[in-house]
């Protein structure tokens, strides 16, 4: 067994391990066996810096640059647990950082569309996810407040920025039937994790999932724009 392999293995057992923790506040016992398949399959070692490397399959968020960060595995693998997407379904991505939370998404055969702020970033992500193969992943740089409406609507929308209040364009931008997972809450504040679901047009429901710390959503974009 290589020391990958059993990294993964210890991961995948922490992310268990949390979940069963947690399950009082989300409701979750257990991850579907799919998203778990995805964290296996991703190799986040290629999504983090190289001064990070032997941390990549540690249970934690780590920096990228630009003071931004790549998610802690089990809070990407809860947030796409509640998006419960099926393949074929498109799904839209707001803060695309490392582009690991859109490669998860990606392996579960979703049409994924992801944007990023900061063009840096962006032009990295989009790099990075071509050179493994991620060819289903469409990365834009802009303000992903504002939705990407081209492609709407959206079966799933993932913020994976803190924000006080849901962006109305990405409400706008969600399917019937369609799920949204977003921190709200006040940047580096009390913070939680919470699913939005439209069960019919005009109207949608709010459902608490967990206490989390997140990035702030800023307004604007920054750097040169990048085509789409
Ligand atoms: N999903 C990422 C983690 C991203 S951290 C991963 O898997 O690596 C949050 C990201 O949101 C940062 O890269 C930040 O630049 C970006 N962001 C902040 N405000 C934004 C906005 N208005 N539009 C798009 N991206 C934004």
């Amino acid at each position: 067994m290589t020391t990958s392999t059993r990294s993964v293995d210890s991961l995948i057992s922490r992310i268990i391990a949390e979940t069963a923790m947690t399950a009082p506040s989300t409701g979750r016992a257990a991850l579907s066996p799919r998203v778990l398949e995805a964290i296996r399959s991703v190799p986040r070692d290629r999504f983090v810096t190289p001064a990070d490397l032997e941390l990549a399959w540690a249970d934690t968020a780590l920096s990228i640059g630009y003071g931004q960060t790549i998610s802690q595995p089990f809070v990407v693998a809860l947030m796409t647990d509640m998006l419960e997407l099926e393949p074929g379904e498109r799904v839209l991505e707001i803060g695309t950082g490392s582009g690991y939370q859109a490669a998860i998404l990606a392996e579960l055969g979703a049409e994924v569309y992801t944007i990023e702020r900061i063009a840096g970033l962006a032009i990295a992500a989009r790099a990075r996810l071509y050179e493994l193969g991620y060819e289903r992943v469409h990365v834009r740089h802009g303000d992903g407040r504002l939705g990407w409406p081209e492609h709407a609507p959206y079966a799933a929308i993932v913020v994976t920025a803190a924000t006080p209040a849901v962006p109305p364009a990405l409400v706008d931008q969600l399917a019937v039937g369609g799920r949204l997972v977003i921190p709200l809450g006040d940047a580096w504040g009390a913070q939680r994790l919470v699913r939005i679901v439209k069960p019919e047009r005009g109207r949608w429901r709010e459902e608490p999932i967990l206490g989390v710390v997140f990035v702030p959503l800023i307004a604007g974009t920054s750097g040169g724009e990048v085509q789409a």
